[in-house]
């Protein structure tokens, strides 16, 4: 069933079944409520100071700008959050919202494992149950995230319908919220699925341009011109995009994972080769096969490898606001190798993905341009992968 809540432009609403609606509504009227909250405000903003170490760095990579030769490239360092990544953002917000409205217990999907650290963390800090659902086929891939989420007290349950990945994670969260929403939040972890949650999720990460803006006029006194970030679910980019919008001259630019290429079945980039259609309760552009069913997709990068893009980000490119470029495996592992070595940081392949693209454009565009990166997270946990990549097979 669906209204007309949550929609950008034809996209998001609620598509979801009359069982879950109740939980949505109950939702929507808290987060409505603590939003305006004062009280709610401040202890998020202490969470996010003292625990994530936010403000993140807007830091000036004049290493890598010198060596491409073209635009000022800054990098906006979500890596050095506490958990390494921007998920914690939303993470945080969600877990506090749960904890106002009385819920005792989290549940989460998680794909590579990312979110599902990010949710027991949460869950540890403020006391709170945690259930993890995540693909059988992840399990095995991310073992050490597997044990990581135990460690914090989560329990992690294998999910072994469909394809036992990501997708089906998230089937069987959202089943399970149906099942019992007197005591549980779904901590949702992208800017998809039904209205509220792209909404939340979106000013939850909003933080970031945010953020980026007030530091920006302080170090150049003016706006960048292009701010760009990777996408998978496209929390990270949102709230890259999201003080920025009104913005015109500002170019927000979405970097979605090609994986072999977009003219193989061996990708993920929605916007570029996806189709509108309705899956995980929201109308958006989804990655289907030639009978609408949703596809399976493939990137190097766990993160980026979901089959759907967030509604916002699907109503920026039909009104042209924003752009999405696709960037294939192996322009991201160079991209993850190049940044290593010129400025010393090791980005997450997902957010080597926009690394890449920054490295296409920056040496022909002019010395006083500025492009922010959003390097989404730290890339320690890629390392096996990216050797393996390389031919080179190491113990994790
Ligand atoms: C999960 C993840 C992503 C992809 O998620 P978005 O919702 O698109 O931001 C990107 N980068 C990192 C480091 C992640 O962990």
């Amino acid at each position: 069933m669906t209204n007309q809540a949550g929609r950008f432009g034809i996209h998001g609403g609620q598509y979801i079944p009359e069982t879950l609606m109740n939980a949505v509504i109950e939702l929507e009227a808290a987060y409505n409520h603590y939003k305006n909250d004062p009280q709610f405000n401040a202890e998020l903003e202490t969470l996010f100071n003292e625990y994530a170490n936010r403000p993140s760095r807007l830091y000036y990579a004049e290493k890598l700008t010198k060596a491409l030769g073209g635009a000022k490239i800054y990098l906006k360092r979500e890596d050095l959050n506490h958990t390494g990544a921007h998920k914690i953002n939303n993470v945080l917000g969600q877990a506090l919202l749960a904890k106002k409205m009385g819920k005792t217990r989290l549940i989460a999907e998680t794909g590579a494992g990312q979110h599902g650290v990010a949710t027991a963390t949460a869950a540890a800090l403020m006391g709170m149950e945690c259930v993890v659902f995540m693909g059988e086929e992840d399990t095995k891939r991310q073992a050490l995230n597997v044990y990581r989420m135990r460690l914090l007290g989560a329990e992690v349950i294998p999910v072994k319908t469909g394809t036992a990945t990501l997708k089906d994670a998230v089937s069987e969260a959202m089943r399970e919220w149906t099942n019992r929403i007197d005591d549980t939040h779904y901590c949702l972890g992208s800017v998809m699925g039904p209205h509220p949650f792209p909404t939340i999720v979106r000013d939850f990460q909003a933080v970031i341009s945010k953020e980026i803006k007030a530091q920006m006029l302080e170090k150049e006194g003016r706006l960048p011109d292009i701010v760009m970030a990777c996408v998978g679910g496209g929390s990270n980019a949102i709230g890259t995009f999201y003080h920025f919008i009104e913005d015109k001259d500002v170019r927000l630019i979405g970097c979605e994972a090609a994986g072999r290429g977009i003219d193989t079945l061996e990708t993920a980039a929605t916007i570029n080769t996806g189709k509108l259609g309705i899956f995980h309760g929201m109308k958006s552009y989804f990655c289907q096969d030639e009978y609408g069913q949703i596809a399976p997709v493939y990137s190097i990068s766990a993160g980026l490898d979901y089959p759907g893009i967030g509604p916002e980000h699907a109503h920026l490119h039909d009104i042209g606001r924003a752009e999405y470029v696709a960037v294939t495996d192996d322009e991201a592992v160079n991209a993850f190798e190049y940044l290593s070595r010129t400025e010393g940081i090791i980005p997450a392949i997902e957010s080597a993905h926009a690394v890449a693209h920054a490295l296409k454009i920056a040496p022909d565009m002019d010395k006083d341009k500025i492009i922010v990166i959003t390097i989404s997270g730290r890339g320690d946990k890629d390392c096996a992968a990216i050797a393996r990549y390389r031919g080179e097979d190491i113990h994790e």
